[in-house]
């Protein structure tokens, strides 16, 4: 079978390459474009500015990826709304809707699955499944505005997956994402969250952006992030902060550093001393994350006290730090929590 080029993850200057050589003129491109990104169509026939002919070529040749909602959970405490989305191809992968005084965000995921291995995380449980495309990226989000009928303003890259070991779909999907043809969300909207692939900070410091780059750092000093990310084993905590200074200094954006508390193993005062220095000497605002239990695994929550304390101390240290809001507790809201449970109930039997 011919593989056909998928036109939704093609930004609007390659989506009228590819339409020109089908014959068309550029404008069809400019309408397309349109109704994926801006009118948010599942389907071409949908598209009825466009001839009959050319919509009947586009359903038989170019499969049109749009994602089908299997699960939708919405929390009782916070009105959070978690996704499960199945790809094209029957892989699943969930999303995570906010709402917020500022806007509406959307929590996406950027890969089936992870390769990273963070000990207290569900989405590397079955490893690596495959990259998703651009616009895979794009319908997790384009669903859920279209579902809730409300706009999405902020869109964070921290679901399941490593969006810099995805990184050119990545880029394709930012600027897509951002495009004044398309959703057109403003990049200071956009977060993006990487546990620290030291030569692909780089190359994102080098893009032009304006997102804000979010480090899983979780532990201050190097073996004790080595016993929670197997990644901090090939980067250490200072090449990861040269490369949060090369970020800073091309793009003005400072980084935020994400702290997972894990009972007894990186909340003491002394973890916040150190974390307090790292974060001062680069400015970084920190964001603390009560570790959220995963069923496979078997960390526990550091205790309220503990955590304020933690807080504290780094507070009286200059930092801007926030606890963040356990949104969704009661619908599997931390990362690739509610794939997994779908995958051993409904698929396992
Ligand atoms: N791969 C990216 C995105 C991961 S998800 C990254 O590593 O940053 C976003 C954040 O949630 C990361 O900081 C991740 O380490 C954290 N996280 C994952 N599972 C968690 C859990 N069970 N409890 C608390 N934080 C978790």
């Amino acid at each position: 079978m011919i593989q056909h080029t998928d036109l939704k993850s093609l930004p609007l200057a390659q989506l009228k390459e590819e339409i020109v050589a089908l014959g068309e003129k550029p404008f069809r491109a400019a309408q397309l474009y349109e109704w994926m990104h801006v009118r948010l169509a599942d389907s071409w026939e949908e598209m009825s500015n466009l001839s009959k002919t050319f919509r009947e070529m586009l359903t038989d040749r170019y499969p049109l990826t749009v994602l089908r909602v299997v699960r939708e959970q919405t929390s009782r405490i916070d009105g959070t709304k978690k996704f499960l989305f199945s790809l094209p191809d029957g892989n699943l992968v969930e999303s995570v809707w906010m709402r917020y005084r500022h806007g509406n965000s959307v929590c996406i995921s950027s890969q089936v699955g992870c390769r990273m291995g963070c000990s207290f995380c569900a989405s590397t449980i079955g490893g690596l499944e495959r990259n998703l495309t651009p616009a895979e990226m794009l319908d997790q989000i384009y669903r859920i505005q279209k579902l809730t009928g409300e706009r999405v303003s902020n869109v964070v890259v921290m679901g399941s997956g490593e969006p810099l070991d995805n990184y050119d779909n990545l880029i394709t999907f930012l600027h897509m994402l951002t495009d004044e043809h398309g959703l057109h969300i403003s990049q200071r909207n956009v977060t993006v969250s990487t546990c620290g692939i030291v030569p692909k900070m780089y190359e994102l410091a080098k893009e032009g952006l304006q997102i804000t780059l979010a480090l899983s750092l979780h532990a201050a000093v190097d073996d004790k992030r080595q016993e929670l990310m197997p990644i901090a084993k090939r980067y250490r905590i200072g090449e990861l902060m040269e490369a949060c200074g090369e970020y800073y200094a091309r793009t003005g954006r400072r980084i935020t550093f994400e702290y997972s508390l894990v009972g007894g193993v990186n909340d003491t005062q002394e973890d916040a001393m150190r974390l307090s220095g790292l974060a001062k000497a680069h400015g970084c605002h920190v964001n603390l994350i009560p570790v959220n239990p995963v069923k496979e695994r078997n960390f526990v929550q550091s205790d309220r006290h503990r955590i304020e304390l933690f807080k504290n101390k780094l507070e009286k240290n200059g930092i801007n730090v926030t606890i963040r809001r356990e949104m969704g507790r009661d619908i599997d809201g931390a990362c690739g929590q509610l794939r997994r449970r779908y995958m051993d109930t409904d698929q396992k039997g």
